[in-house]
């Protein structure tokens, strides 16, 4: 699959977006080792503490149909300019794939790459 074709993934889950506070609608498309694509989008609540990044989404949905391998993730968000996963995403993220390539995007579907290292360098670790 193709960073193209992953960005399309979750620039349509993006269309799924549950904001009606913040009005910032996320999409993510996470692929998994054996190239199934798992979709997310953030879901608020008025509660707003409740409300889930659709970074999560797309990985509590693979991990509960079993998967747990991961090569890469698509994020594509409303507003301007590039849309990076925040913190708390990151670290879940670790804990499954700390070596996932991340396809981060703007507007105008331009996209750089990290690996996740880089975006968080020293991630929590139980010891
Ligand atoms: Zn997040």
């Amino acid at each position: 699959m193709t960073n193209e074709e992953l960005i399309a993934k979750a620039r349509q889950a993006q269309q799924n977006a549950y904001a009606p506070y913040s009005g910032f609608k996320v999409g993510a498309a996470l692929l998994s080792g054996d190239g199934k694509v798992f979709t997310g989008c953030n879901v608020e609540n008025a509660s707003y503490g409740l409300s889930v990044c659709a970074e999560r989404t797309a990985i509590f949905k693979a991990v509960s149909e079993g998967i747990k391998e991961f090569a890469a993730m698509a994020i594509a968000g409303s507003g301007e300019g590039f849309i990076y996963p925040c913190g708390a995403c990151l670290q879940v993220l670790a804990e499954f794939a700390p070596e996932i390539k991340l396809i981060i995007t703007d507007e105008k579907n331009r996209s750089k790459e990290y690996n996740l290292q880089e975006m968080l360098p020293r991630l929590f670790v139980l010891r």
